[in-house]
């Protein structure tokens, strides 16, 4: 149980969302109260953890890709130094075209700070098909090496584990909230996938997306590249990788299933020339908003009730810089961007 029963900031959800904010809000010199229930539903661990500032099947670059992938550079780097462990990999990364029209559609002489005219170098394993990008500053995350590492960085009498928040045990006041007996002047929620059973946010869009990956085993050492065609591939041990991601929005059910299983397969076999065993089967649902941007800011009747979700399949990038924003926001009344404020959603709130 934290010491002081006065806090700045309750934070609900320890995830990578609540990590983050956890730790930029303590560097500005906030008073915090992180409680996670350290349930099922939890993606944090989960995910692969790549980072990639190419996505899409049109090879796009990521909305704001170079002031996010200059912030997670130097946000994760930081806390392996001050906490003196190893969670941040970065990784050449090629993007191989799936047919001969991505490959022609391809315009190389449009400039792009994450494509390097170096020619990439691939291992025989793989068949590179119709030629790829080399892709700069992409890499993964030891996703769960970082939960561990914040945890610690954050201190454990600012951390409730395994502790539910009811938001019905909340008690409204005029400038702050009380929950039990902690009295806080603000509370943020970062359920990731937990929000659909928040009754202050119900009336967001979210649009939940379950997705599958697989832990495989070679019988020889890979090399430290990460290769993506249709699905991705990378090494997290000498003879480990990660292969992933499917994405549904139908069957939100956590529970492995075949199907999955044979898209990753039957994709991943069209450029990895090898054999492979599969070793783990991981299921997790991913926080997706309708319009595919996070959602940051204050409740529409509650300005002390806050929420930092919506991280989608990009939470290892977006984490870090989305909590700078929530932080600069509350600290020094930075305004939050358009594209990611709440406020682009209170149409539909009805309360
Ligand atoms: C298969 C798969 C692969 C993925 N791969 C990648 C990838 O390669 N790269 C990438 O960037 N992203 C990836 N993602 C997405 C990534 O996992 C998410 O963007 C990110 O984890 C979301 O983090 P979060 O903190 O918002 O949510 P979560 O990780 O779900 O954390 C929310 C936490 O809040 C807790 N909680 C909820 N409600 C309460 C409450 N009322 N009281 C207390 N605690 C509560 C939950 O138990 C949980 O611990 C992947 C996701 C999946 C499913």
């Amino acid at each position: 149980m934290a010491t002081s029963q006065t806090k700045d900031l309750i934070i609900v959800g320890g995830g990578i969302a609540g990590t983050c904010l956890a730790i930029e809000a303590q560097k500005k010199g906030m008073n915090i109260l992180l409680v996670d229930s350290f349930g099922q539903n939890h993606s944090s661990t989960v995910a692969s953890g790549l980072f990639n500032p190419i996505t899409g099947r049109k090879f796009v670059t990521t909305w704001k890709a170079v002031e996010v992938f200059e912030t997670l550079h130097d946000f994760y780097p930081r806390i392996e130094k001050e906490q003196g462990t190893r969670f941040f990999h970065s990784l050449p990364l090629v993007r191989l075209f799936p047919n001969v029209k991505a490959s022609n559609d391809w315009d190389s002489s449009k400039p792009n700070p994450f494509i390097s005219d170096d020619p990439y170098e691939l291992p025989s394993y793989f068949d590179e098909g119709y030629g790829g990008i080399n892709v700069e500053k992409g890499g993964y995350l030891n996703t769960i090496s970082f939960l561990e590492a914040g945890r610690q960085m954050i201190g454990k009498n600012n951390v409730l584990e395994d502790e539910v928040l009811e938001p019905k045990d909340l008690v409204l006041e005029k400038n702050s909230v009380r929950w039990k007996d902690i009295t806080s002047r603000k509370i943020v929620f970062c359920e990731g996938p937990g929000v659909r059973q928040n009754p202050f946010f119900q009336w967001l869009p979210f649009s939940l997306t379950k997705g599958e990956l697989l832990e495989i085993e070679t019988e020889f050492d890979l090399e430290p590249v990460i290769v993506t065609k249709r699905v991705f591939m990378f090494p997290i041990g000498k003879r480990t990788a990660l292969l992933g991601a499917t994405y549904d929005r139908e069957d939100l059910e956590l529970r492995r299933t075949l199907k999955a299983r044979d898209y990753l397969e039957d994709r991943f076999k069209l450029f990895f020339r090898e054999s492979y065993n599969i070793k783990h089967h991981r299921v997790g649902i991913r926080p997706t908003v309708s319009d595919r941007r996070p959602i940051v800011g204050r409740h529409p009747k509650h300005e002390q009730i806050l929420i930092l979700n919506g991280l989608g399949s990009k939470g290892v990038s977006l984490g870090p810089f989305i909590a700078q924003i929530l932080v600069d926001h509350l600290s020094e009344g930075k305004l939050i961007p358009e594209e990611v404020n709440i406020t682009r959603f209170f149409t539909f709130f009805e309360g």
